[in-house]
């Protein structure tokens, strides 16, 4: 007998499978990252009447049996669709970039409440406004938080001064925070950091959700942390994202 269950749910990617079905990859309140089969799917366009696009926020009822591979999606009902985030080009590769980092970081079958929650305002957020990269730093600043790779912003990491007694600092991506300039070993990578960056990434680590995107970053804070982030994540997902040099092409275009 399978086992049904429910879940809210946003999906994360879709690839046909054979004729007529379709692998779909959610990323679901209760179960996490679930990757399920919707039968019939590529057949059939009223079946799943447009809920299996990327960025949809959903309900679906999936089944689960011992001996299959995959789950099997029945049936699904549409909360929001994000429209916006699939026809409005930049608000396309902002949420992609978002999607992305969520699918490659987290393992499969294991909820992550929180970074739903921060996934969903930050849908909400690039698709009702036009976004900023504030966005994409808290984003990842609270995601490395919530997934277990929490930067730390408020000591040296070798010799555990505090930061905001501390002149010149730095981060160090290998060592996942700051470190001070009497600790920085030869030849090691490091990016300075100054002290109005690191407030606003701790603002971005621990503000309720509903208060993140009410931050703003200064200028400077923004330069230091786009050097800082997405090379930090990257070394910790080992490769490169696919979304992430489109995102930077789009953002680049946008400014010329
Ligand atoms: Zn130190």
């Amino acid at each position: 007998m399978p086992i049904l269950k429910k879940s809210q749910a946003i999906v994360i990617n879709k690839i046909p499978y054979g004729e007529i079905d379709k692998i779909v990859t959610f990323f679901s309140l209760d179960y996490g990252k679930l990757k399920t089969i919707a039968k019939g799917a590529q057949k059939s366009r009223k079946r799943f009447s447009g809920a299996l696009e990327p960025f949809v926020h959903l309900t679906i009822h999936f089944s689960e049996k011992s001996d299959a591979f995959l789950a099997s999606v029945d049936q699904t009902e549409i909360i929001n669709p994000f429209y916006h985030l699939r026809e409005d080009l930049i608000k396309f590769a902002y949420a992609s970039y978002i999607l992305e980092l969520v699918n490659e970081m987290l393992p499969e079958k294991q909820a992550y409440p929180k970074i739903f929650d921060l996934l969903l305002i930050s849908f909400k957020e690039i698709d009702s406004k036009d976004p900023n990269e504030e966005i994409l730093r808290i984003f990842e600043t609270r995601l490395l938080s919530l997934a277990g790779y929490e930067i730390e912003l408020k000591k040296c990491i070798r010799c555990s001064r505090n930061a905001f007694k501390t002149e010149k600092l730095f981060f160090a991506p290998s060592l996942g925070g700051l470190i001070c300039s009497n600790c920085i070993k030869q030849r090691e990578k490091v990016f300075s950091i100054s002290h109005g960056t690191i407030k606003s990434l701790l603002f971005a680590q621990s503000a309720p959700t509903s208060a993140l995107f009410r931050l703003s970053f200064s200028k400077m804070a923004i330069m230091e942390s786009k050097n800082i982030l997405p090379s930090f994540i990257e070394s910790i997902i080992g490769k490169k994202l696919k979304s992430l040099d489109f995102l930077l092409k789009v953002i680049k275009n946008e400014r010329e």
